[in-house]
This record gives structure tokens, sequence and C-alpha cells, in this order.
């Protein structure tokens, strides 16, 4: 596990999630904070810090990350009146946790993105 990150941790089950999805490679869990009736992060299981980690290797990885991100929007019933995916990168984007995450917002009108 790297460091000490929370997220490896809940993907290690160390720290208890409400799990919307997981399988060998990515997680998908309830927001403990949420901004929308649904806010979920979906991480992989493998520690990167921030989009700014992310190469060619991870071509796979990233798919599987965004077929999470359906197979949520499908088992929260946002697949079809919309939902936003968003990831945080850095100081000024105000990222907390720097274990590589997607927001899946939806569930009300989430207005400009900016
Ligand atoms: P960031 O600002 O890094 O993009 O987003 C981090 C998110 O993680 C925040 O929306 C915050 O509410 C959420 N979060 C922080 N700690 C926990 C936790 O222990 N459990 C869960 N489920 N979410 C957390
Ligand atoms: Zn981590």
């Amino acid at each position: 596990m790297a460091h000490d990150c929370l997220f490896c941790k809940i993907a290690a089950g160390e720290i208890p999630s409400s799990k919307v999805y997981e399988d060998e490679h990515v997680l998908a869990f309830r927001d403990i904070n949420p901004v929308a009736p649904v806010h979920v992060l979906v991480i992989p299981r493998q520690h990167l810090a921030s989009v700014a980690e992310i190469g060619p290797e991870h071509a796979d990885l990233l798919a599987r990350l965004f077929a999470a991100v359906q197979r949520v929007a499908a088992e929260t019933g946002v697949a079809e009146t919309g939902y936003r995916v968003v990831t945080n990168t850095g100081r000024d984007a105000g990222q907390q946790v720097f274990h590589l995450h997607l927001h899946v917002l939806g569930g009300r009108s989430l207005g400009p993105v900016a």
C-alpha cells in the first residue's frame, strides 16, 4: 500500500465504505460528504496520485474506470437523466485525497461546469 493513503485503505477494506461496485481493478463507493443526490467516487485499486500520473501503460485501467462509471450510473438510476464525471488534480482544483478518483455526480440539475 502506498504511504498513508485513505483510498488505498478503503480499497483494502481497512476503512469501511458504502460500496456501489467493485471488481479486481476498480472500486466505487459513496462520497462521505455528498454534494448531489448521487455522489459516488470511482477509484483504481492501484495507487496513482492523480491524472498527472497517468501514462500509456494505464490505458486498460482507464477503460475499466469508465466502464465502472457506466455501471455506477446504471445502478444509481442516473444513466437516463445524466451525470457529471469530475476529477480534481492538484491545488487549484482543490484536490484533497491524492489517490486518483472520479466523482460521479447526478440526481439533480448540476448547472454549468464552471
Ligand atoms: P477531492 O477533493 O480530492 O477531489 O475529493 C475527495 C472526496 O473524498 C471528497 O468529496 C470527500 O467528501 C471524500 N472523502 C474524504 N474522506 C472520505 C472517506 O473517508 N470516505 C468517503 N466515502 N469519502 C471521503
Ligand atoms: Zn492510494
